[in-house]
Parts: C-alpha cells; sequence; structure tokens
C-alpha cells in the first residue's frame, strides 16, 4: 500500500474513476461505552440508518477511557489574530514519542483546495493536548495552550482506526484534528473544500466528494449535526457552509474541533492481475497548511 503513495498524480488521476464513497471504514461497534476496540475487518457492513459510527475510534486511542464532556470553559482561549507573517506549523509526520508514529509526507494532496473553514483555526492533537483524554490531568480543553501556533500534525496518531500508512499495525489517526477559532461549539462554520456533491451524511460525518478529477473524497466529523446547512445529495460550490464545528460523536460527546480527512484512489492490481482502485486516507496536513496560508495571504475561494 505505501508504494502506491509514490504513484504520480497523473496515475492517480486516470485512476480515480471508480472512487467508491461508500466504503467508509468499519465500525468498531461501540456505543458510548466506556472503550473503543478496534475495528473488526476492514469491509464495509450494510449502511446503518445513521452511520453509527463511522469514526467511533478515529478521536480515541485504543482501549483508553473516553474524556468526559467538555464542560464550559474554564479558561478561555484568547488568541492572538492570526497573521500570514506569523503563521506557523510543525513539520509534517512529526507526533510526539508516544504518540504514534507520524507519516513524513511533504505531499499537498490537494494543492488548490479551500481552507475548509471560515475562521481562523488551530491544528493539534484531541486526545493529547490540554484536556484530552490522554492529555495533562485536570486540564481543560479550553487551555490557551491549544489555542497557539504551532500547528501540530496529527495523521497516523495514536489510534484504533485502520490506516495502512500507519506503523505499527497499520493502525491510526485518520486524518488531522483542528480546532476552531475560539473554544466555543456550534459557533464557526466549515466550509467546502472542493465544489463536490454531499455524497454521505452520518451521525458525525459529512461526506464531500468532489466533482472534478480526481475527484477527492473530504469528510467532515462533529460538526452540529442537528443544524448543517446542507442534505446528502446537494451540489455545493467551494467555500460553501457545511456547518458548524462541534463535539458531536454519536452519542458521545468528543473536544469541540473539526477532524479533517482527505480521501483518493491509487490504482493497484489484484493477484490475478485485474485493475483495482484502492481508496485510501491521505495526510491532509500540508494541503491545510498551504489552504490555511493562502487564506490569511487574502486569496478568495472559489
Ligand atoms: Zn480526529
Amino acid at each position: 500500500m505505501r508504494k502506491l503513495l509514490f504513484l504520480s498524480p497523473l496515475v492517480l488521476a486516470l485512476a480515480l474513476g471508480a472512487c467508491d464513497d461508500t466504503k467508509k471504514p468499519a465500525a468498531p461497534g461501540s456505543t458510548g461505552g466506556e472503550v473503543k476496540t478496534p475495528a473488526a475487518s476492514p469491509e464495509p457492513g450494510p449502511p446503518t440508518p445513521d452511520d453509527q459510527p463511522s469514526d467511533g475510534g478515529a478521536e480515541q486511542p485504543s482501549s483508553e477511557p473516553i474524556p468526559p464532556a467538555p464542560g464550559p470553559p474554564a479558561q478561555p482561549a484568547s488568541p492572538p489574530p492570526a497573521s500570514p507573517a506569523t503563521f506557523n506549523h510543525d513539520a509534517p509526520g512529526v507526533i510526539p514519542a508516544g504518540q504514534g508514529h507520524g507519516y513524513l509526507d511533504r505531499t499537498v494532496w490537494s494543492p488548490n483546495m479551500c481552507w475548509p473553514l471560515q475562521d481562523d483555526a488551530f491544528a493539534n492533537s484531541q486526545v493529547y493536548g490540554h484536556g484530552g483524554g490522554m492529555g495533562p490531568a485536570g486540564t481543560s480543553q479550553c487551555d490557551a495552550a491549544n489555542y497557539s501556533l504551532p500547528w501540530h500534525d496529527t495523521f497516523c496518531e495514536a489510534r484504533s482506526r485502520d490506516n495502512p500508512l500507519c506503523a505499527g499495525g497499520g493502525t491510526g489517526h485518520q486524518g488531522q484534528d483542528i480546532r476552531p477559532a475560539a473554544c466555543k461549539k456550534n459557533q464557526y462554520w466549515a466550509v467546502a473544500a472542493e465544489k463536490g456533491v454531499i455524497t454521505d451524511i452520518g451521525s458525525y460525518t459529512v461526506t464531500l466528494t468532489a466533482s472534478a478529477a480526481p475527484h477527492r473524497v473530504y469528510r467532515y466529523l462533529h460538526m452540529q449535526m442537528a443544524a448543517l446547512a446542507v442534505h446528502e445529495g446537494d451540489t455545493v460550490v467551494a467555500g460553501q457552509k457545511l456547518g458548524k464545528v462541534s463535539n458531536d460523536f454519536g452519542g458521545t460527546p468528543t473536544t469541540i474541533h473539526l477532524h479533517f480527512e482527505l480521501r483518493a484512489g491509487v490504482a493497484g492490481v489484484t493477484t490475478d492481475g485485474k485493475p483495482v482502485v484502492l481508496h485510501t486516507f491521505l495526510p491532509p496536513y500540508m494541503s491545510l497548511a498551504e489552504a490555511y496560508q493562502r487564506k490569511l495571504n487574502g486569496g478568495t475561494c472559489s
């Protein structure tokens, strides 16, 4: 699988005619219990009425307790205004020791995408940061430390979800976690990264499949699902409002953040010689960083 990522974007583009957005990660089967367990199989089962929980392990490391529902901000963060001159981020693939093995990939897999939020934001770990289930004891998710630069890559952070790019058994965080401009839920809009179609809405997931080749698939998690601005089947333009960043996570809330995924197909061949398109998670970190820098520089999105 890893070798496939060294294929050129042209090959990727040619291979993407048969993107299958129905191939969601398998549900771990937990419905609000205290422990998340790894998915039994990467094969998707029959669709369930509400896609529950299609990303259940994405926000928790394996066999770790779910953090308590976040209460009112104990120490409301007042981050300084973002500036194109001061924005900075850690290098891709940098994950602290004991928190997984980062995936070093400087590829900007979606070079022209829109910044998927209307406002400023802070990319960092929800699980290992302040207020996270594995974070410093007694801390709040609203701690100013979570609302500060630099950004940190969280792709392949230790989680229970299937991700063949991650070392150590092929499990890890499937996307990038992003805190909104301030520690407030249901206030900041997430927007479409590209023009496309809303191909799926789950219990806490919204999937956008881009109209243009290579038909990248973006998945947004933890928005305020009861007040989405889109419906399944809608066509959206780049930058269009989808929903507000929240902490929805099926029955159990997570921290206030947007989990953002980028998937695309890569061409492969089966053992009996048949071409196949493998749909895989790709590191979105550098695409996000570049999109954010464009926004800070005053660029528009269309
Ligand atoms: Zn996440």
